[in-house]
């Protein structure tokens, strides 16, 4: 369950009598297996912790209850522009227009954001290299100006000139240092790299972290969604068609998920009157992509 607003909505379809009444809180409690001041707390007091959470989740798998929520936003694309070419990724080769997220793009993906409320930082980055944007400050400032915190992918090519800019951004913004400058030094280089900066931003709001390809002792990489068929329960299992959460392009188009390149599996386009309601799909991207194969995706 990914937020209060649905932990909210499937209270209320388990709690409805077929006449439209509602269970009391004990009958709730019975129904959900969980104490009554379990129920009382998140109904009355609107405190939606894991135990509701979890009785809930339970309940609706054993009665096969959908979940669905309104779409909400993993993560933007700032820009799909890149000053790299790594042979490992499928930017270079993009076939859909290149362009700049408008400040009109960006408002309304804040405002989906926020309804959904399920995520902790916004996401700018997608297939791209977010420093490229040539607003950035005005964009980083709107997001603050929302009160989001942001987390940014960055091949770091620009880093040592944009930094002023991610300095004077009120907001706290996590800096993830990707590996591809380091790629033909091997390891150790990034890691020095990697440590250097972190010291640098040290007491700042910018801290910089690892990629999320780096594991102990060496990086990685995934094939995207040009891995081998795998028999998957993507339904059940991926984190963007189970929690209806995914990419906002550039221009607006949203996406089923991060690890489409090219917008084939764009199901609607945040402008759109039924943004909101619209869900990500699976597309024949799922059966190749190859997250079942990093556990660490799964959940
Ligand atoms: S991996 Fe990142 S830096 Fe390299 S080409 Fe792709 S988007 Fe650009
Ligand atoms: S390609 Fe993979 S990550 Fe993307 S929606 Fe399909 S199963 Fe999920």
């Amino acid at each position: 369950m990914s937020s209060v607003a649905e932990a909210l909505s499937t209270m209320t379809r388990i709690r409805q009598r077929p006449d439209g009444t509602l269970l009391s809180l004990e009958e709730t409690a019975s129904r959900l297996n969980v104490a009554v001041e379990v129920v009382r707390a998140a109904v009355e007091r609107g405190r939606w912790g894991w135990q509701i959470q979890l009785a809930l989740l339970e309940y609706s798998r054993r009665h096969r209850i959908e979940i669905k929520e309104d779409f909400g936003v993993h993560n933007i694309e700032l820009t799909n522009y890149c000053n790299l070419k790594c042979d490992y990724c499928p930017q270079p080769r993009m076939s859909r227009p290149k362009g700049h997220m408008s400040a009109e793009t960006l408002a309304k993906c804040i405002e989906r954001y926020q309804q959904r409320g399920s995520e902790r930082r916004l996401l700018v980055h997608n297939f791209g290299e977010p420093l490229l944007h040539p607003d950035l400050e005005a964009r980083l400032n709107q997001i603050a100006g929302a009160g989001i915190n942001i987390l940014m992918s960055t091949n770091g090519v620009l880093l040592e000139k944009k930094l002023p800019i991610l300095l004077s951004i009120p907001c706290h913004i996590d800096v993830m240092l990707s590996v591809h400058l380091w790629v033909a030094q091997g390891f150790p280089a990034y890691i020095e790299a990697l440590g250097t900066w972190q010291r640098r931003v040290n007491g700042t709001n910018v801290t910089v972290v690892n990629a999320s390809n780096v594991t102990i002792n060496n990086f990685f990489f995934h094939s995207w969604t040009s891995g081998r068929p795998v028999d998957w329960d993507y339904r059940r299992h991926c984190y963007f068609l189970r929690e209806n959460i995914g990419t906002v392009l550039w221009n607006g188009d949203m996406a089923s998920c991060c690890l489409d390149c090219n917008g084939e599996s764009v199901f609607a386009n945040i402008h759109d009157p039924g943004a909101a309601s619209a869900s990500t799909r699976p597309w024949h991207g799922c059966r190749t992509c190859d997250i079942p194969s990093h556990a660490q995706y799964r959940e």
